[in-house]
């Protein structure tokens, strides 16, 4: 098979149930770790030439950098992903309390800047923070006034149009944009694009936020080891069989297996890259439509030496949300002179279509506005998490009149059609640990299927083992 020529592949043999997984993002490879260590026969499929999908810890600097997730969202022993990370004695370096407005980071960790250089006073920063909480409070009335969903923008409008004493001026108003800017990056898409009903549904863990120091890759490789993962295998068909399931990948080799977990993007559901036969059911369809993919994006920028603030955060204010933007300073965590740059939304697709010096140089003469002294970067990593054909976006979100439930009809099995991946995590959607639940319960839901026929209803092993040695594990957290 990997010369290329058309194969058809048993994946499944007479003694033991077997699945086809599809995709090794955290998602599938949770899924094929469980059944794998359930005695499944599993065999993963993954399009690129790497594993780990939306986690990807570039080392081209010469030590990790992640281009897409770099957080662990609730650094506590509920999340899902902990026993496995404080086994791996993985550090962490907290960026954020609770219930912060700005999510995963504080408002002390910000230097904010206008663009002519001037700092902004900290307790300007703070003073607008808490506007910005308190016209979020009030968008709730809205809420509760309106039948019909708008966007979280409009409803900001609404309350600044009713409250004059939370609207603000010049630089306060700058100001208001960056949180608004901030947001979007959260969600990684506009604000006139995100749901008013909705944007405020999912589930937050407690511990605050946490940036992997030395990277996600860890996580991806110990739930990879030992299972059969093929590379470069871009599945373009799923046919559903009696009793089992034949997949089809891009040079026309077939896999025959008793189930199939898709864990691929919803980007690439959208797109209708990869054919369902006979089609998915009209709501299945129609909730992959619906739910809505954001694009965030970074750009990181690799110094000789370290010139910037000893801040976590450097914000670039201005008059539109679109015109502001931020950098996480990497130096603060890891000790590297490393600024990465996170565009999201509109400007993340603007930023998308140049090449990635340009792309580079962008990013640079936002800092270079509010720095005038910074010097030229020695070496750059460009993400394109939008364009990039395995992912089509960054991750999921609540868009203008759609239901929530929209990740959980997602989620829903057909047949012996398992689904996984943040999109389908309707607790924590967009998130790594959302993203890896969904895998264990796709493989928990897809061996109670298929084991009924096979009669082998043993107990069922989560991914990574016994949870209730691992929780005892405590996390490594920092913060200097
Ligand atoms: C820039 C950025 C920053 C983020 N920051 C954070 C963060 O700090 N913390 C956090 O918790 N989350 C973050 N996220 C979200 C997080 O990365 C995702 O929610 C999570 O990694 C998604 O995992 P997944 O397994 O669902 O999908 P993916 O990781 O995308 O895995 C899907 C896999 O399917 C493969 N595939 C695609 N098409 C096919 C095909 N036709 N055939 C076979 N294989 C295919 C892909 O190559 C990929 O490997 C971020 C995401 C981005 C992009």
């Amino acid at each position: 098979m990997e010369s290329g020529r058309q194969s058809n592949q048993q994946v499944r043999g007479a003694s033991s149930p077997s699945v086809v997984v599809i995709g090794a993002g955290i998602a599938g490879l949770a899924a094929a770790r469980a059944l794998h260590d359930a005695a499944f026969q599993v065999v993963l499929l993954e399009s690129r030439p790497r594993i780990g999908g939306r986690v990807y810890t570039d080392f081209s600097f010469g030590f990790p950098v992640d281009m897409g997730a770099s957080w662990l969202h609730g650094v506590c022993n509920e999340n899902p992903l902990a026993p496995l990370i404080g086994r791996l004695g993985l550090p962490l370096y907290r960026t954020s309390g609770d219930n912060s407005v700005l999510y995963d980071h504080d408002l002390e960790s910000y230097a904010l800047f206008d663009k002519d250089g001037q700092q902004v006073p900290q307790e300007l920063v703070t003073k607008v923070g808490e506007a910005f909480e308190s016209i979020l409070e009030e968008t709730e009335k809205v809420r509760e006034e309106n039948k019909e969903d708008m966007s979280i923008l409009q409803a900001i409008s609404i309350v600044l149009e009713r409250r004059s004493d939370l609207r603000q001026e010049g630089l306060a108003h700058k100001v208001l944009q960056w949180y608004l800017c901030r947001m979007e990056g959260w969600f990684a898409a506009d604000a006139n694009t995100i749901s008013l009903k909705s944007w405020d549904q999912e589930e937050l863990l407690s511990g605050g936020h946490g940036l992997m120091v030395r990277g996600y890759c860890s996580v991806i490789n110990t739930l990879a080891k030992g299972l059969d993962i093929r590379r470069g295998h871009r599945v373009t068909k799923v046919a559903r069989l009696y009793n089992g399931v034949r997949v089809t990948v891009e040079n026309g080799t077939t896999f025959v297996a008793d189930a199939a977990v898709i864990a691929v993007p919803l980007g690439v559901l959208k797109a209708n890259s990869i054919k369902f036969e006979p089609r998915l059911p009209e709501w299945k369809e129609a909730a992959i439509a619906e739910l809505g993919i954001g694009t965030e994006n970074k750009i990181a920028l690799h110094f000789g030496k370290v010139f910037w603030p000893n801040v976590e955060f450097l914000g670039v204010v201005a008059s539109t949300s679109y015109a502001c933007s931020y950098f996480l300073n990497l130096h603060k965590a890891t000790g590297h002179p490393v600024l990465v740059y996170m565009p999201a939304g509109q400007l993340a697709h603007d930023i998308e279509k140049m090449s990635d010096e340009a792309a580079a140089n962008f990013a640079f003469m936002q800092l270079k506005q509010i720095l005038p002294d910074a010097s030229e970067p020695i070496q750059y990593i460009v993400s394109h998490w939008a364009t990039d054909a395995n992912s089509l976006g960054s991750y999921s979100y609540d868009t203008v009149g759609k239901p929530h439930d929209l990740y959980e009809r997602l989620r829903i099995p057909i047949d012996n059609l398992f689904f996984a991946g943040e999109a389908t995590s309707i607790r924590f959607p967009g998130t790594v640990h959302g993203a890896y639940s969904t895998g264990v319960m796709a493989a928990e839901d897809c061996r109670m299927r298929v084991s009924e026929r096979f009669g082998e209803l043993d107990l069922f092993q989560p991914a990574m083992g016994d949870e209730s040695i691992s929780v005892s594990v405590p996390l490594l957290i920092s913060r200097m």
